[in-house]
């Protein structure tokens, strides 16, 4: 990362990123979002000079810095942005102008992973099926919940919801409260079998191909399961 004490005045280009139309040029430099975020102060992380760093055009130093990939598009910086400068926007603008295979090696591998089969953790289908049933038998066991079954590609249900990767992964529990609710609500829903990622790692890592091809599938199964509502966790 450039320190502001190395600064070459010739690398300033304030028409770098005129195209860009996050209001990054009225910037009033009051730190107010650098106070409100989360990560601010991590590896030296400062959205307020982010902001300065892109209306000055340092288009290379914030290619190659790590900033734009700790800050987590919270978006609370834009929030309480006096002049409404949409920092996590500006974030993702940054990280779409990295070499894709320079893209912090979990989120590359998994919108591989997810291209190819479907999921950001490659799980074999049989895999993801067995998880699903075997927490469906859990809540069976429970009392008020006897009978449960996830419904699968369940055509013309009211809602269809995604599966974040990690809720088969690690935190399978928190598949159990929206699943309680559902049913205690009689809500009629469904997953689906394949192509179930809800995570959208083309939108975190500005990748806008593999963002369509992701949000893509999910409307195909809507238009194919006839679902007009969804319920996306993510
Ligand atoms: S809160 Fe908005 S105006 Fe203030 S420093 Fe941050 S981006 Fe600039
Ligand atoms: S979007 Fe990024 S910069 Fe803004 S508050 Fe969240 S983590 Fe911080």
């Amino acid at each position: 990362m450039t320190s502001p004490d190395s600064i070459n005045l010739e690398h300033l280009n304030h028409d770098r990123f005129k195209s860009w139309s996050f209001s990054q040029n009225i910037c009033t430099t009051c730190g107010i979002c650098s106070s409100s975020c989360p990560v601010s102060g991590v590896e030296g992380f400062d959205p307020r000079k982010l902001v300065r760093m892109v209306r000055l055009g340092f288009q290379e130093q914030l290619v190659e810095t790590r900033w734009p990939w700790i800050c987590t598009m919270c978006g609370k910086c834009a929030y309480v942005c006096p002049m409404k400068i949409d920092i996590a926007n500006i974030v993702r603008g940054i990280r779409s102008l990295r070499d894709r295979d320079q893209v912090p090696g979990i989120l590359h591998k998994g919108i591989d992973a997810a291209l190819k089969t479907g999921n950001n953790l490659a799980l074999p289908k049989e895999d993801y099926l067995f998880i699903l049933e075997d927490v469906a038998e859990e809540i069976a066991a429970e009392p008020g919940f006897e009978g449960f079954k996830a419904p699968v590609d369940k055509e013309g249900a009211n809602i269809l919801t995604t599966i974040h990767n990690k809720l088969v992964n690690t935190h399978t529990e928190d598949l159990k409260h929206w699943w309680k609710i559902f049913h205690v609500a009689k809500e009629d829903w469904t997953l689906v079998s394949e192509n179930w990622e809800g995570t959208n790692w083309g939108y975190f890592t500005g990748d806008d191909t593999a963002m369509k091809t992701f949000i893509g599938r999910i409307v195909e199964h809507m238009e194919q399961l006839n679902i007009s509502s969804l319920m996306c966790p993510e």
